[in-house]
């Protein structure tokens, strides 16, 4: 008998895995150290293993429970190639790139890149959170001296380029207005909205995607690929000041000049590049780092534009290609010298034209999404070079990005046009293929031979036709262990690793939902909170009613007519309907304290807050309607709970 529990724990690496990691090391050049020499390179001092906790001692940030990837020798366990990466993401502290521009890096998962002018210091991005924010800053004053902030710039909308601005500005200086704060055309209009539909949805899958519920160690959680993992801590959104429009754009900040170039619908909506001429530094933001990046991320986005990526960074070599002595990103280590500079641009930007073009190609000639995914290859120029390895993205799931991109999901096979949901057709299966134990008894064999994809596929067929049939579950998650701990891509890893969990212990507890953030909200649009409004309406529960909302909001001057007819709810902006059952009149702030849960409805028309005409228990029976997202659903396994 095995110790109760024991199934639970992670395994060993099997021999398959461990002979694949032994063909990587052959495979690729482990023997080139230049990556490891430019991480540390310019070092100037730290912060104990990186250590950031709160003003209440919360710890956000810590590389502590990495110390294990102090062995120069991967495990069995991990794939030696994302062994090494996770050991290059390990380098924190403050670096000089060149005398004049700064570095934090490893205390967050992405950079803060500190530009100094004539009297005090611009700086780019500020981390995911305030508290990191304000550690970074405090590290480079320790080194550098105490200098006034002259501009904030954020290069894109990712929350971790921009949730800490309040570290770096603090309330005085945000209050008198004199810090500029430059940010890419369109930079509030994506900031938040990229995850604000589907947040509930994406929030449960980048959970998958990062592995913040998965033990750190060689069994574990190891790394995200762009960096060690998401940081927690306090995030706020600053407006910016000055917006960024065209490529070329020029602007003086602090006697220093720096040219832009846009690149929206690359890595986010909204991004841009620029170059330093008097330091003769390029940062091309998250556009051109060390990984193939992601063109679709597990935690589910809108596809991203591997053309237009690709097309940026060519322009990129057009614009300042000779001019550069040091190239920067918002992640990773920089790359220093023209020729390492100009060679590395060029890969990044056939890495995504490769990656596009070939698949369009295959896809051409009637492959489909998974077939392509089997079939490409990088040529040896590029696969060989460490920056192109897809540790964050990956070619075998980026070439399904693209795929998605021209044709979206369906692969014109009509058996495929409209298949059983997975639990029906999970009790097919397992009867074709002839019950349970013999399922099992196949998959074991399969499993020794290193057959993983394929039998991770017949148990989960299984499992979701017995979920309770523990025999299977373990099995799929040793299998999905397996392919973990085979895995290049970190993402892959936190995926597979993660699905075993759950398998063997469940969905982790989770906190409930916090409301949504004041400063989140106001950075919508009313209309876009009407959207969101809209996707929580349980469609089923409204059958056969009708509610018509005037709306009319005294300090942005809007007005809304708000619908619910054929179980939809629809707006019409800048109208008011005669025959609304209610109206309402209000500051947008008043709302946004109600949706955050500062007030209450009630309480805010008590107070005067809220000015009511009609029917008001109408609004009451609309909410009524409205959804409650859960935190956690059940992936791996059938959903418990029943929904329509
Ligand atoms: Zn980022």
């Amino acid at each position: 008998m095995t110790q109760p529990g024991a199934s639970e724990a992670p395994k060993e690496a099997s021999a398959s895995v461990v002979a694949q990691h032994a063909a990587t090391l052959k495979a690729l050049p482990f023997s080139d150290a230049s990556d490891f020499d430019d991480a540390s390179r310019g070092f100037l001092g730290t912060l104990e293993h990186a250590r950031i906790a709160s003003a209440q001692g919360r710890v956000v940030w810590s590389l502590e429970p990495y110390g294990f990837l102090s062995d120069e020798k991967a495990p069995a366990t991990v794939n030696p190639s994302l062994w090494r990466q996770s050991r290059l993401n390990m380098h924190h502290g403050l670096f000089e790139v060149v005398p004049g521009v700064y570095q934090v890096r490893g205390l967050d998962i992405a950079n803060m890149t500190l530009i100094e002018g004539e009297r005090g210091v611009i700086v780019v991005d500020t981390l995911t959170s305030i508290e990191g924010a304000r550690a970074a800053m405090e590290l480079y004053s320790r080194h550098r001296g105490k200098r006034t902030v002259a501009a904030v710039i954020f290069t894109h909308t990712h929350t971790d380029h921009w949730g800490g601005a309040r570290g770096v500005l603090d309330d005085e200086t945000l209050a008198s207005g004199g810090v500029p704060i430059i940010a890419p055309n369109l930079f509030m209009e994506h900031a938040v909205s990229e995850n604000i539909i589907a947040g509930p949805a994406m929030l449960r899958r980048a959970q998958y995607q990062f592995g913040p519920f998965l033990a750190k160690g060689p069994r574990g959680q190891v790394d995200c690929g762009l960096g060690k993992s998401m940081a927690a801590g306090a995030v706020a959104l600053l407006r910016p000041t000055d917006l960024i429009m065209v490529t070329g754009d020029k602007r003086v900040i602090d006697g220093i000049e720096f040219e832009f170039q846009m690149a929206p619908n690359s890595e986010a909506p909204a991004e841009m590049h620029f170059f330093v001429p008097r330091y003769r530094l390029l940062n091309l933001a998250e556009n051109c780092t060390h990984n193939f990046h992601n063109l679709l991320p597990f935690r589910g986005a809108d596809v991203r534009d591997a053309l237009a990526w690709s097309k940026y960074l060519g322009e990129a070599l057009q614009m300042w290609g000779g001019r550069a002595e040091a190239m920067c990103g918002q992640h990773h280590w920089p790359v220093w010298g023209e020729q390492r500079i100009d060679t590395m641009i060029r890969q990044q930007r056939d890495l995504y034209k490769f990656a596009h073009d070939q698949t369009i190609r295959l896809m051409n000639h009637g492959l489909t999404a998974a077939e392509i995914a089997e079939t490409i290859k990088l040529p040896a120029s590029l696969e060989g070079a460490w920056h192109a390895r897809g540790y964050y993205g990956h070619i075998r799931h980026n070439v399904k990005a693209i795929y998605q991109k021209y044709l979206g999901w369906y692969d014109a096979n009509p058996v495929n046009l409209d298949p059983l949901p997975p639990v029906d057709a999970g009790r097919k299966y397992v009867e074709y293929m002839g019950g349970a134990d013999a399922i099992i008894a196949r998959a074991r064999e399969d499993f020794a031979k290193g057959e993983f994809r394929f039998v991770a596929q017949a148990l989960g067929h299984l499992v979701f036709a017995e979920p309770a049939n523990q025999s299977a579950r373990a099995l799929l998650a040793d299998t999905l262990e397996q392919l973990g701990y085979a895995a290049e891509s970190a993402t892959w890893r936190n995926a597979y690793l993660f699905g075993a969990q759950e398998l063997r212990q469940g969905m982790p507890k989770a906190s409930p939902r916090p409301p949504m953030p004041r400063e989140t909200l106001a950075a919508l649009r009313t209309a876009q909170l009407w959207d969101l409004l809209g996707v929580r309406l349980n469609g089923p529960k409204a059958e056969g009613k009708r509610i018509v909302l005037n709306w009319a909001f005294t300090d942005t001057e809007e007005a809304f007519v708000v619908t619910l007819e054929n179980c939809a709810l629809t707006y019409i902006e800048g109208a008011q309907d005669a025959a609304a059952d209610a109206g309402f009149t209000l500051a947008r702030g008043a709302l946004d304290e109600v949706i955050a849960k500062q007030t209450n409805f009630p309480d805010a028309v008590a107070s005067g807050k809220i000015e009511v005409s009609g029917n008001a228990t109408r609004l009451a029976e609309l909410m009524a309607l409205m959804d409650e997202f859960p935190r956690m659903f059940e992936i791996v396994e059938p959903r418990r709970t029943t929904v329509s």
